[in-house]
């Protein structure tokens, strides 16, 4: 089977050192198989994402020597799409409009705890239908939520591969009914990636270890939707000196600061590790 990879940054700040790891692990993978190696620029979150850095990672990937596939896909181009997704679930009553602010859901502070939080307690899952429209008519903002017991009953018992790690089991229940379309934004990461990969193609899901409890919702919505299951590599993070995870705000290790710093591509390249 020919691999099918791809590198998906957000462009909230410029590439840094632990993103050019990611874009090497995706890279390297398609490249080594005879593959495909595509690069999608995931930007939905309109207010944090800024043309600038597109452009800005796009050079930067370019100076370290990294050449895609194809054309580059920009999620916010692609807002229908990820809507026409929804509509299928809506249709299946598996998502469900939820008015709740983050103060109502942090007073639950008794409920269980998933990787990102306390875990939703449910309250808009019991709207009725006449409650839903009236407060949607009134103007009352609300993201979309996964009925999530109710998609665990349809797609039934599911796993992944990880490359690493071998067979995992799908915990359908892990973030709870987590948020499929946002308040600021008509659709989740969750939705747009694996609506994404199942579009593109991807073979190989290649993405930081931070990413793997994503992963349950990913496949989840792929037995949901149809989609293929496609195998994950999840990689480990990078870490700066102190020990603390690389992030955008450490401007002394972007690729930009490097190359200004006059290093050349390879010796960039020395600074990542080798697996
Ligand atoms: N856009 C995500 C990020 O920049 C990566 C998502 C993924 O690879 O699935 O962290």
């Amino acid at each position: 089977m020919t691999v099918v990879t791809r590198f998906a940054p957000s462009p909230t700040g410029e590439l840094h050192l632990g993103s050019a790891y990611s874009a090497w692990q995706c890279w390297h993978r398609a490249r080594d198989a005879g593959g495909t190696f595509l690069l999608r620029i995931e930007d939905i979150d309109i207010r944090r994402c800024k043309r600038e850095f597109e452009t800005a990672i796009l050079a930067d990937l370019t100076w370290l020597g990294f050449t895609w596939d194809g054309a580059v896909r920009r999620q916010s181009d692609h807002f229908g799409d990820y809507g026409r997704v929804l509509d299928k679930l809506d249709a299946r009553g598996l998502i469900y409009p939820c008015f709740c602010t983050r103060s109502d859901i942090a007073a639950s502070a008794n409920a269980p705890h998933g990787p990102d939080g306390p875990l939703y307690p449910g309250t808009c899952r019991h709207l009725s239908l006449q409650e839903r429209r009236d407060r949607i008519a009134a103007g009352v903002e609300h993201c979309l939520r996964l009925d999530a017991a109710k998609a665990a009953a349809e797609a039934g018992p599911y796993s992944f591969t990880d490359e690493k790690r071998g067979r995992i089991s799908g915990e359908p229940l892990l973030f709870g009914d987590v948020v499929i379309a946002r308040k600021d934004t008509p659709t989740s990461y969750h939705l747009s990636v694996t609506h994404d990969d199942h579009l593109q193609g991807i073979t190989l899901v290649t993405r930081g270890e931070d990413l793997l409890p994503s992963t349950h919702v990913h496949v989840l919505l792929q037995k949901l939707l149809g989609y293929e299951t496609p195998l994950y590599a999840h990689h480990r993070l990078l870490t700066a000196p102190d020990g603390k995870r690389l992030a955008k705000r450490d401007r002394s290790l972007t690729i930009r600061a490097l190359r200004d710093s006059g290093r050349t591509p390879e010796e960039v390249f020395s600074l990542l590790p080798k697996d």
